[in-house]
């Protein structure tokens, strides 16, 4: 059976009314049997197991080909979790556009602990390779990545990675296992930000980690979610796994949208230039087309001529896109980006991320026309 089928009909609670959508168990304690020691289906409190969250880990496991998944409250729990994994003496290698709180997290929270990094542009190999050092155990990844929109050739990297004894995790919030699937690329560990597409309607914060197989480093994950409980709520859960059920039909769409209006953006005289992977002229393209199965996503970023003041004022001219940060939600945002990153971000001022919604393409592209001209 197809995914979309899946995800609607497999692994949903059950409810002894017959009730046609899953119930949401909200109980932080469950039941021993008649036997006094056992429990009927092995949940026993919900910080270690709930019912909405195995049925939302099996759903993401299937989404994206994995032998098993592991769920959090945010992406950035999930990401600590994997850190969390490491060892004292440890050392990473990044792409130096990862989502900007990954190396904050190393960089605060691991202070202590003896974790380094390298910052490297992954779609230079050569780079990637002459930064891998006798300690480094990870190598991580994000495509496309964020805001500048490189695409990293995941089987490229995983095969070096692998050559140096290295695991691999590819943060897959951008692409969506709609339109990359690292695991069957060889990636180790998929992280997402449930928080985005998958969520799909800007309600619900969560994460998740999504494992090719089950190995020592999962079931140390396992305990890292089980004893630290940084774990989604049963109502989130349950809210994730219906944004599941629409997940295949809302992707085309934003896909779709993104390419019609990276399009016509690629035309207007007051856009210096737009980045996105299904245009032709990305610098990527040509890794785009061979690693993104069937469209490029919902997101792109343009550079606005004459730097961060028309930059600004685009954003005030929209109308239908809000000024707001996160993105894969149903309805349109646009982003100054520098402005909300660290101190040290290398983002243009006159760049703005767009999170293309599902909207009527006409009325956004219309929007933007209509900005442009007051401009
Ligand atoms: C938003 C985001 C994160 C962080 O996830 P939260 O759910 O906000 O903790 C990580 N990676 C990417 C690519 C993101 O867009």
């Amino acid at each position: 059976m197809k995914i979309s089928t899946r995800l609607i009909h497999e692994h949903n609670v059950k409810h002894e009314s017959g009730a046609v959508i899953a119930p949401i168990i909200m109980a932080t304690t469950f039941e021993r049997k008649e036997d006094q020691l056992t429990f009927p289906q092995g949940y026993v409190y919900s910080r270690s197991d709930n019912p909405n969250r195995a049925s939302l880990e099996n759903k993401l496991a299937i989404l994206e080909g994995g032998a098993t998944a592991i769920s959090f409250a945010s992406g950035l729990a999930a990401a600590t979790a994997v850190f969390q994994s490491l060892k004292s003496g440890d050392h990473i290698v990044m792409a130096d556009d990862t989502y900007f709180t990954m190396r904050t997290i190393v960089n605060t929270l691991y202070a202590g602990f003896g974790l380094s990094y390298t910052l490297v542009d992954m779609t230079n190999l050569e780079e990637l390779k002459n930064a891998i050092q006798p300690n480094t155990k990870l190598v991580w990844m994000e495509s496309p990545s964020n805001p500048a929109i490189k695409i990293t050739d995941l089987e490229a990297v995983v095969q070096i990675a692998k050559a140096h004894h290295c695991f691999t995790v590819a943060d897959n919030t951008w692409a969506t296992p709609f339109y990359t699937k690292p695991l069957a690329l060889g990636v180790d560990i998929v992280l997402h930000s449930t928080t985005k597409y998958l969520g799909g309607h800007s309600d619900i914060l969560g994460g998740a980690l999504i494992f090719k197989e089950q190995n020592e480093r999962t079931e140390f994950i396992k305990k890292v979610q089980q004893y630290s409980g940084a774990v989604p709520s049963p109502f989130d859960c349950w809210l994730l796994c219906r944004s599941l059920t629409t997940f295949t039909a809302r992707m085309p769409i934003h896909s779709s949208n993104a390419l019609k209006l990276a399009k016509y953006l690629e035309k207007e005289k007051k856009i210096d230039k737009v980045l996105y992977p299904g245009l032709p002229s990305h610098p990527q393209h040509t890794i785009a087309k061979k690693q993104m199965k069937g469209g490029y996503g919902g997101m792109l970023s343009i550079w606005v001529k004459g730097g961060q003041e028309p930059a600004l004022k685009l954003c005030s001219l929209l109308k239908l896109f809000t000024h707001a940060t996160s993105l894969g939600g149903v309805e349109s945002l646009i982003e100054h980006r520098v402005s909300i990153e660290s101190s040290d971000s290398k983002t243009p001022d006159n760049l703005l991320r767009i999170s293309v919604g599902i909207e009527d393409i006409n009325d956004l592209i219309a929007d933007f026309k209509q900005a442009l001209k007051l401009l």
